[in-house]
């Protein structure tokens, strides 16, 4: 089980969630961030400081945003588990349902 980050961090990405993360489990895409599923241990830590809302434990992603839990696993398919966010750093790709969307933001 993990956590997983969905549509509202899209473009915002003010990375308040990382500073949270006892492991180092956030990883950052070009366009939002990514829970690696087998590194998260379930703190739950991340989820209330986001200010959009945008993480949710993996049963109760919202019904319009269920991709994105294959976006946040499917996302390190090419780069395993590195263990550790932080010694990685900015990863300049994004997984295709977020890729394809329009720049977000004006509802925010
Ligand atoms: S639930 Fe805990 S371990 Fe998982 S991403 Fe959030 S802060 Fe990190
Ligand atoms: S706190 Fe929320 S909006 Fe900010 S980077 Fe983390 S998931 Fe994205």
């Amino acid at each position: 089980m993990t956590y997983v980050i969905a549509q509202p961090c899209v473009d915002v990405l003010d990375k308040a969630c990382i500073e949270e993360c006892p492991v180092d489990c956030i990883y950052e895409g070009a366009r939002m961030l990514y829970i690696h599923p087998d590194e998260c241990v379930d703190c739950g830590a991340c989820e209330p400081v986001c200010p959009v809302e945008a993480i949710f434990y993996e049963d109760d992603v919202p019904e319009q945003w269920k991709d994105y839990y294959r976006a946040n696993v499917d996302f390190f398919d090419d780069l395993g588990s590195p263990g550790g966010a932080s010694k990685v750093g900015k990863i300049d790709k994004d997984h295709p349902v977020v890729a394809a969307l329009p720049p977000q933001g004006e509802d925010h």
